[in-house]
């Protein structure tokens, strides 16, 4: 019945993760404008921007990414802030709508993705994808007393469940073709994870399909509402930084940078820093 098994994804190129901080960068808005020029670390590699690595997020993705104040903070903002720091660049991070983030890669306007984004076969007709540093898992939110007790419900014969998603996602590709391409419900989706919940709690969605970190911190920001994460797991996935196919150098130099900030131990502690099982 579960179809999704078979989407997921072949790319794990994750080595083993290791640690020690670094640290965090601001939010800065709307940076993006052709000009190539050097990072003044490596003579070689071109960005958007002189000296600045621009990453493209979308910021209702707790741990990974979300605000504290005016500042964009999490995983995924540490590790680039990490890697920027290799590579001798300024990290400057924006925050756009999830499948905005690809295309802005794609025509250059953003050097990189990190969004706690999945690692697909269809992504990778777009982008470059550099190693992946974390696993993801897809995972159902319900209400308190709902018929959806295991992930298999959203699949039994005459089941019509209304799946909310974050547009673009993952959980919204596969609900799209296991529940609604089959007969089995229809799928709404909203520009952020926070939207998609706030429905949940409304009652215009019957559970919300979502990565697992995130599901966890808005399930627990919502304690009020009483939402509980399935035991099942709806999909396991790799995160990793998305990078133009036309900047192979870019991502040659991520790996090289993420493969010693691995191996030394810096990611793993970032990861632990937010991320407490
Ligand atoms: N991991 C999911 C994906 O890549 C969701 C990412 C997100 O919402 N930031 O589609």
């Amino acid at each position: 019945m579960k179809k999704f098994l078979t989407l997921i994804l072949a790319l794990a190129l994750t080595a083993s993760l290791a640690a020690c901080g670094s640290s965090n960068a601001p939010a800065s808005s709307g940076s993006g404008s052709a000009g190539s020029a050097a990072g003044s670390g490596d003579a070689s590699l071109t960005t958007a921007v002189d000296g600045v690595l621009s990453m493209a997020t979308e910021a209702t993705f707790p741990p990974y990414e979300y605000y504290d104040g005016d500042t964009i903070v999490g995983i995924d903002v540490e590790i680039a802030q990490a890697i920027a720091d290799k590579l001798g660049l300024k990290l400057e991070v924006t925050d756009i709508a999830f499948d905005s983030i690809i295309p802005g890669v794609q025509t250059g306007k953003y050097d990189i993705g990190l969004a706690g984004m999945t690692v697909t076969d269809e992504r990778l007709e777009q982008v470059n994808f550099t190693d992946s540093y974390a696993t993801g898992i897809q995972v159902v939110i319900v209400s308190p007393n709902s018929s959806i007790t295991s992930v298999d419900d959203l699949f039994a014969e005459g089941a019509s469940h209304v799946v909310g998603t974050q547009t673009g996602t993952t959980g919204f590709i596969y609900a799209t073709s296991d529940i609604q391409d089959a007969g089995l419900g229809e799928v709404k989706s909203f520009a952020k994870t926070t939207d998609a919940v706030e429905a949940l709690k409304n009652g215009q969605v019957d559970c919300v399909i979502l990565d697992n970190q995130p599901a966890q911190a808005l399930v627990a920001a919502n304690a009020d509402a009483g939402l509980s994460i399935l035991d099942t797991e709806y999909a396991v996935e790799d995160y990793a930084a998305a990078v133009s196919k036309d900047n192979a150098a870019l991502t040659e130099a991520i790996n090289g940078s993420l493969k010693e900030l691995i191996a030394d131990g810096t990611v793993q502690t970032i990861l632990d820093k937010y991320i407490s099982e």
